[in-house]
């Protein structure tokens, strides 16, 4: 008799053990509902970028003045500036200029210091292909312009998630001068302790 007793206070005590867990499981669950969404439709709709992202580079042939800057700066001495010299102006004549995405690290630093501002990061960042040697863009690959996702009839643009308002879960048809949850780049400078 004591040990069916104790089988059924084992098997209770079991029983209560197993509803706390499926009770926490659910209380995560029904905690999600509650939350902003955090998927985006790719391919139908898109995140508008930020201004500062680094995507596929882009190149204005004409401006280039063939120093090599962007070589000697880069981390893996990657642009490939091929150039002649051109003895009736004594200037370097570019002849081609390319950019291997498939080991490019994206870093931006021969955006930053070439002199002439002919190298910009766009906000391009679809770059897979099946073959890892069509990644390597000459000039003209790399002087067109990326679609912006703005402009693409065929997409929706989403405003990034961590610019929405607090409390809006649709980033669609949000008013005009409507005011993200975090605080602004400038607004967390401000409240730094001036040195
Ligand atoms: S740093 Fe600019 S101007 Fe100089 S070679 Fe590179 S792309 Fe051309
Ligand atoms: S972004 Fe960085 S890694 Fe890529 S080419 Fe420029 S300097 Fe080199």
């Amino acid at each position: 008799m004591l040990k069916f007793l104790k089988q059924v206070g084992d098997y209770t005590k079991e029983a209560f053990q197993a509803g706390k867990y499926i009770g926490q499981g659910l209380s995560v669950t029904f905690d999600h509902m509650r939350r902003r969404p955090i998927t985006v439709q790719y391919p139908y709709e898109k995140l508008i970028l930020s201004e500062r992202f680094r995507g596929r580079i882009h190149f204005e042939f004409d401006k280039c003045i063939s120093c090599e800057v962007c070589v000697r700066v880069c981390p893996i001495n990657l642009p490939v500036v091929d150039w002649e010299f051109n003895k009736e102006s004594k200037k370097k004549q570019l002849k081609h200029y390319s950019i291997d995405f498939g080991v490019c690290i994206f870093c931006g630093n021969c955006v930053e210091y070439c002199p002439t501002n002919c190298l910009s990061m766009t906000e391009e960042y679809e770059l897979s292909t099946y073959d890892r040697h069509e990644l390597n863009y000459d000039s003209v690959a790399l002087g067109r312009l990326p679609y912006k996702v703005t402009n693409d009839p065929m997409v929706t643009p989403l405003r990034e998630f961590a610019y929405l308002p607090k409390g809006v879960t649709d980033p669609h048809d949000l008013p005009a001068g409507s005011r993200r949850s975090g605080l602004r780049p400038e607004e967390i400078l401000d409240k730094e302790p001036k040195a």
